[in-house]
């Protein structure tokens, strides 16, 4: 096996390797390793969590050992896809280069210019950026990068799919093609990765290591599959859901991360937590940067239970003991599923995976069990299992309440407050929803057709004298209404009299 003094690593790289209690090179750092040192381009086909961070930042620290940066030149350059992604590879370059003198500068959004100016003039050895914010940095004409010997793009796929391509392709052309060294890591290869590669590396090292289908064996995994009761109602009652099974997991969720595929849904599920007394916080790409450092700081040191987040914001961070995790929808990228449960269950610790299915997503959920090659238990929804439950316990006097519930329900949805009643009995509107829609479409058909007859008596009405029409009238008066013979129009069978009544005068008036 590699040992990470067989790796001509910098002496002093290898006692900081030491402190950091790392034993042995990961197979991605072991094979990256040896040809960035010797000085070749790498091609790493790595997600995180297989210390790929180490692979490119370890030899970049040997090779920068040697040599002074000059003002506003830097000497290497790491480009991340987020502001997190790129605060974590700048935390590895202090752990490794703890005991050489390196400096190094962080440009990310969202932290003011000053500072990372003042850097930068003072010439470091590594720049860490997110693209956008090296390209402004380059166009306000702070900075030169023909002098960036080692140039590494992390995480190329997200880079891809947040649209950063373009600003990747401008950043390798500001650079010097022939002293650049170029160590390029990406997840999955692409069409449009596959042109980057093609284009900006020569001879790349490739190194594959083996894909991450399969989940810790210490994650507890499961799916309930879910359906709204209505399209309108979905959301509010998938909250529920999700509020119900992290109730239901009681004190063995310590912390827990919500995944949601939207930012707009991480804000809303936040907030609805915290509305309901849960200690939770969102994060996500829109929000201020010193926010999101606090939000994640807070939930590192415990402060903070519940982290409700993006993929992109939460892709790559090591939370070292998170004890469950929730997929408020399933991930439309397959890999995705197993990047998010990856956050629990890491360093030999158990965890749990609870995820929600609605029937849209289905197909994602298939493409996921492809992925991992298992099915996902599905768990039983403790909505439903709750009022099964009570009904069971209930029994007569449950009956009874039920058909008291029943004609309240029904009375609610005609006086126009179904949506109380369906946000307490979720389920129960789907069956009621027809019946009601039923009843409503006769109602309507009914007065279709009585809407036919009227211009008809309108007209007789019309063409009679007023007199016949009041003598009509006393006499339908006299007669009491529907029982005179006439049916009444536009009102239904059900109809009291007196309001058949009160129509006819209105009529005759
Ligand atoms: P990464 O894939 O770079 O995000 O790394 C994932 C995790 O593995 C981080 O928590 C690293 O600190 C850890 N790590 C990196 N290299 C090693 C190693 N050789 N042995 C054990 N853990 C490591």
């Amino acid at each position: 096996m590699t040992k990470f003094s067989d790796l001509n690593l910098n002496p002093k790289v290898l006692k900081a390797i030491d402190e950091a209690g790392y034993e042995t090179p990961t197979p991605i750092q072991a094979e990256a390793i040896p040809p960035a040192l010797e000085g070749r381009d790498v091609l790493g086909i790595a997600q995180t969590g297989t210390g790929k961070t180490a692979s490119f930042t370890l030899p970049m620290i040997t090779l920068l050992a040697r040599g002074r940066a000059r003002a506003r030149m830097p000497r290497s350059l790491v480009l991340c896809p987020t502001r997190e992604l790129a605060a974590q590879v700048a935390e590895n370059f202090d752990t490794y280069a703890k005991h050489l003198k390196l400096t190094k500068a962080l440009l990310i959004g969202g932290v003011s210019f000053k500072e990372q100016d003042a850097a930068i003039d003072r010439g470091v050895d590594v720049l860490i950026a997110t693209p956008g914010r090296l390209l402004d940095h380059f166009e306000r004409g702070k900075l030169i990068l023909s002098d960036v010997k080692v140039m590494v793009v992390d995480e190329a796929d997200r880079m891809l799919d947040m649209g950063f391509i373009p600003d990747i392709e401008r950043i390798f052309g500001m650079t010097n093609p022939l002293t650049r060294q170029t160590l390029f890591f990406s997840a999955t290869m692409a069409p449009e990765i596959e042109r980057i590669t093609n284009t900006f590396l020569s001879a790349p090292a490739r190194i594959e290591v083996a894909r991450q289908a399969t989940a810790s064996e210490n994650i507890e995994q499961g799916v309930v599959m879910f359906k709204g009761s209505r399209r309108d109602r979905e959301g509010s009652e998938k909250r529920k859901l999700l509020r119900t099974l992290i109730d239901g997991e009681g004190e063995k969720c310590t912390n827990a991360i919500i995944f949601c595929n939207r930012k707009m849904d991480v804000d809303v599920v936040a907030k609805s937590l915290k509305k309901y007394g849960h200690n939770a916080a969102p994060i996500h790409g829109d929000l201020d940067q010193s926010q999101r450092t606090k939000t994640l700081d807070s939930f590192r040191e415990g402060e903070l239970r519940i982290l409700v987040a993006s993929d992109v914001a939460a892709r790559g961070l090591d939370v070292p003991s998170v004890s469950h995790v929730f997929n408020f929808d399933v991930p439309s990228h397959a890999e995705d599923y197993v990047h998010r449960i990856g956050r629990t269950g890491r360093a030999g610790r158990d965890g749990k995976a609870v995820m929600i299915c609605v029937p849209k997503d289905e197909k994602n959920l298939a493409d996921i069990e492809r992925l991992v090659q298992r099915e996902i238990p599905r768990l039983e929804n403790p909505l439903k299992s709750a009022k099964e439950e009570a009904a069971k316990d209930s029994g007569k006097d449950g009956a009874e309440e039920k058909k008291y519930t029943t004609r309240t329900r029904r009375s609610s949805a005609k006086t126009s407050e179904p949506r109380k009643a369906a946000d307490e009995t979720a389920d129960s509107t789907k069956d009621r929803q027809p019946k009601t829609e039923e009843r409503q479409a006769k109602t309507e058909e009914r007065q279709t057709k009585s809407e036919d007859r009227r211009p008809k008596s309108n007209d007789n009405r019309s063409r009679s004298s007023d007199n016949r029409s009041n003598s009509r009238s006393s006499s339908n008066r006299s007669r009491g209404g529907r029982d005179n013979g006439k049916s009444v129009v536009g009102l239904g069978d059900h109809l009291p009299s007196f309001i058949a009544l009160s129509f006819e005068e209105r009529r005759a008036s």
